[in-house]
């Protein structure tokens, strides 16, 4: 390490991300600070003599953020995570701030994750498994359904999508997608057929959201297209919690028109989600709330959390970090 090497401040750190980034390869040539909260612009001040910060999905990097980052000689923002809806980048291009994000870790891990909470949301597992520790060796109430022959809707054909989509075909279902941008000669070969958000939602056993959180996406999943839904159907979102309407979803639930929810994310995640609150006094009544059905099951945004996705994260974070310090044009090269 020598006087060159780039000063990194990390925000949202946990023992996981310092073991991850300080194995990948040219850290050593990185001056890392670890910060355990969040970035925000109430704390942003505190990166003072750092070339880049390196943030991940609950970060606040808003306008207000960036101002300070810029004014503090921060040059490069670098998320450790795909998607970006949480940095503001006009106000980091105004800036001169460059932002990079690690596109493409491991869209497998996310799949695979979908795939194991709808399994487990579906034949009851968790439910079973809590029993079977107690001895209670019942299966009343633990009937699920055959997956084969059923119609899965897949809203956004990206990367984490197609691989779902090709999983879900494996199971002998039937899969219908939707994007703005389809690809037709890939759904030819996958065997998925295109269609309009609201015939897929009218078709669909079980709907799994893959869009990153837009503006046209906020809230996507809302009173209207719940209706739309076949009752008795599946929703699944590992992507962002912003994409469902918490409120319809809670009441498209205590009707029963929804047969259950299985989610890697929240809309308030914020705070929550990550941390250890176990022993507190849980604030969010709508996650409460989410929590008291049967028929709801949540993980706390673990979907990307395998080796090979944290080592792919970790070696591309790395690797943007040193070329923000080298290359004199990076910010003209890492338009999103
Ligand atoms: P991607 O960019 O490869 O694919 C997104 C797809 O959504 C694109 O095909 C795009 O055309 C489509 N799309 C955009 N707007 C749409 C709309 N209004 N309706 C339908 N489709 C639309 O992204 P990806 O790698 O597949 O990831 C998808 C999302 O998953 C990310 O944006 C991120 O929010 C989320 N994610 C979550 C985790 C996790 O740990 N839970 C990990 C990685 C990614």
């Amino acid at each position: 390490m020598d006087a060159q090497s780039p000063k990194v401040a990390v925000f949202d750190t946990k023992p996981y991300d310092r073991e991850y980034l300080a194995a990948a390869e040219g850290s050593d040539a990185v001056q890392w600070t670890f910060h355990e909260f969040r970035l925000m612009a109430e704390n942003a001040q505190i990166v003072a003599g750092a070339n880049s910060v390196c943030v991940f999905v609950n970060d606040v990097v808003d306008a207000e953020a960036l101002g300070i980052l810029a004014d503090c000689g921060v040059k490069h923002i670098g998320l450790r995570c795909a998607g970006f809806n949480n940095v503001d980048l006009h106000a980091a291009e105004a800036r001169g701030i460059a932002v990079t994000r690690v596109p493409n870790y491991s869209p497998y891990a996310v799949a695979e994750h979908t795939v194991g909470l709808l399994l487990c949301l579906n034949r009851k597992i968790h439910r079973a498994y809590n029993r079977v520790r107690e001895f209670n060796f019942s299966l009343n109430g633990l009937v699920g359904f055959d997956l084969h022959g059923k119609t899965a809707g897949i809203v956004g054909t990206g990367k984490i999508g197609r691989i779902l989509a090709g999983i879900f075909r494996g199971f002998g279902m039937r899969v219908i997608a939707m994007d703005p941008y389809p690809d037709p000669t890939w759904a030819a070969d996958a065997g998925v057929e295109y269609a309009s958000l609201e015939d897929l939602l009218c078709a669909s056993d079980v709907v799994s959201l893959h869009v990153p959180l837009t503006p046209e996406t906020h809230h996507i999943v809302n009173e209207k297209t719940l209706a739309l839904m076949k009752p008795g159907v599946v929703l699944l979102n590992v992507s962002r919690g912003a994409l469902i309407h918490t409120k319809a979803l809670i009441d498209a639930l205590k009707s029963g028109h929804v047969g259950g929810v299985a989610l890697d994310v929240y809309e308030e995640e914020e705070g929550v989600f990550f941390e250890d609150l176990s022993g507190l006094v849980l604030e969010d009544d709508e996650l409460a709330r989410l929590l008291t059905f049967p028929n709801v099951l949540i993980t706390a945004h673990q979907a990307f959390m395998t080796r090979e996705a944290m080592e792919e994260i970790s070696r591309v974070t790395v690797g943007n970090i040193l070329r923000a310090a080298r290359d004199e044009d990076f910010l003209e090269q890492t338009k999103l």
